[in-house]
């Protein structure tokens, strides 16, 4: 059955409370925002990004605005490999012994040019971010998701993820992979575990993103990161129990 997020969905002010929810890409733009309102909605964030300065911002604001305590774990995604997946899971089973929300969100745009021109460096780093990371990290973490009583797994999707546009290459496939893997997955847990798989697309939104990919538009004619929060809410809170396997947008 399709499934919609609720429009006027309204959190209550402590619908993640004590959980943790791991998101990638937590430095910048959505990912940023939404550490902050997993944390101002209960959640103690683990917040993974490459740079750790930018990680650290988040964690400091996360604590003036009186949050649960969050972690940070720097991983640079385009060369991290199994292993120090497993050493997150490690230090994740060690500090938290489960997890109850992973946010996929972490993702590079590579070059904006047509399939012919591009080149296997630049696709190699999209599909290596963008997919292979997600595969590692879900792979290891599905242990510790398995261990929380209702788990949620939100892979970041867009539109030319859905259908294909011309100029977008290897970002566009990433998300087409990113959906596929979604449904993989969702199929593999219905039934067998607490843990729901959904992918998000959060529309055209105001980060450096977006920017570079729409040089020519006015950045604020589109809505801030915090604006569609709503979504990432709804989708990691238990609103959504049972919720499994759809392509979700936040408009
Ligand atoms: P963004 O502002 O560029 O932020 C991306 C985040 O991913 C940053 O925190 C960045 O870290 C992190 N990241 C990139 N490469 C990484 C790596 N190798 N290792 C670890 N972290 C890495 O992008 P955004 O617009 O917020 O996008 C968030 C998600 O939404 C993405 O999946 C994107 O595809 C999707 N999306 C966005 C839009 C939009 O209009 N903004 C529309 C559709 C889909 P640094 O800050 O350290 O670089």
């Amino acid at each position: 059955m399709t499934h919609t997020i609720p429009g006027n969905y309204n959190p209550a002010p402590d619908l993640l409370a004590g959980k943790t929810i791991l998101v990638t890409g937590a430095g910048d733009g959505i990912g940023r925002a939404a550490a902050l309102s997993f944390a101002s909605h209960g959640a103690t964030v683990v917040l993974l990004g490459r740079t750790v300065a930018k990680l650290e911002s988040v964690y400091d604001e996360i604590e003036l605005a009186g949050g649960p305590q969050a972690a940070i774990f720097p991983m640079d995604l385009a060369v991290a490999g199994g292993e120090q997946c497993a050493e997150l899971a490690t230090a994740m089973t060690d500090t938290f012994g489960a997890l109850d929300g992973l946010l996929h969100n972490a993702s590079v745009l590579g070059e904006r040019r047509p399939i012919e021109s591009s080149t296997y460096a630049g696709w190699q780093e999209v599909m290596q971010v963008n997919v292979n990371a997600q595969f590692l990290l879900t792979r290891h973490l599905l242990p510790l998701l398995r261990a929380a009583p209702s788990a949620s797994i939100v892979l970041t999707s867009s539109g030319v993820g859905r259908k294909g546009r011309a100029f977008w290459g290897a970002y566009a496939v990433s998300k087409f992979a990113t959906e596929g893997f979604m449904q993989v997955l969702a199929d593999e847990l219905e039934n067998t575990s607490e843990v729901r798989v959904n992918s998000l697309n959060p529309g055209a939104t105001n980060t450096a993103m977006r920017r570079t990919a729409y040089p020519s538009e006015t950045p604020t004619d589109n809505p801030a990161p915090a604006d569609i929060m709503p979504a990432y809410l709804y989708l990691m809170g238990d609103d959504s129990k049972g919720v499994n396997g759809q392509a979700l947008s936040v408009r």
